[in-house]
C-alpha cells in the first residue's frame, strides 16, 4: 500500500470524465488500497481515484460505519432533499451549502466485479453523490444552494 498525492483545485484532471473499470486485476486492489490508505490519512469520509490523478470510474467511502468500495457506481435512485454543509479533499479550507438528496440508491461492483446495491442516508447519501459527482468532473462548488456562497477557512 502506497499513500498517494491528492489532486487539488486547478488541475485541470479535475474536471475530467472517468472512464469505466473493465479489468478486476491487481492493479484495480492495488488502486484501492492505496485510495483507503490516502482517504483515511487525510481523514477525509469520501475519495474518487480522479483525486489521485487516475480517471477511472473508482469510489471510497467511510462515513464512519466501515470502508465502501464502489467500482463503476450509478445513482438508481434518489429521493427527499438535504441542504449541507460540504466540502472536498481537493478544495482544501473550502465549505459551502449544496442541496443533495436524502436518500439514494446505489448500484456499483466490488473489486472482483459483482455488482452490489448500497443505500445511504444524510451523510452517507451526500458522500455518494459528492463522489459520484467527481467521476464526471463535476465538484461541490457547481451544486451550492441557492443564496449559498464558498467559504475559504484559514489553513492551519
Ligand atoms: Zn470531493
Amino acid at each position: 500500500m502506497a499513500l498517494r498525492k491528492i489532486v487539488v483545485e486547478g488541475d485541470p484532471v479535475l474536471k475530467k470524465k472517468s472512464r469505466p473499470v473493465e479489468k478486476f486485476d491487481a492493479r484495480l486492489a492495488e488502486l484501492l488500497d492505496d485510495m483507503k490508505q490516502t482517504l483515511y490519512s487525510a481523514q477525509g469520509v469520501g475519495l474518487a481515484a480522479v483525486q489521485v490523478g487516475v480517471l477511472r470510474r473508482v469510489v471510497v467511502v467511510d462515513v464512519g460505519d466501515g470502508l465502501l468500495e464502489l467500482v463503476n457506481p450509478e445513482i438508481i435512485e434518489a429521493q427527499g432533499e438535504q441542504r449541507e454543509n460540504e466540502g472536498c479533499l481537493s478544495l482544501p479550507g473550502k465549505y459551502g451549502e449544496t442541496i443533495r438528496p436524502a436518500v439514494v440508491k446505489v448500484k456499483a461492483q466490488n473489486r472482483e466485479g459483482k455488482w452490489c446495491i448500497y443505500k445511504g442516508e444524510d451523510l452517507k447519501a451526500r458522500c455518494f453523490c459528492h463522489e459520484i459527482d467527481h467521476l464526471d468532473g463535476i465538484l461541490f462548488t457547481e451544486r451550492l444552494a441557492p443564496e449559498a456562497a464558498v467559504q475559504t477557512e484559514k489553513i492551519r
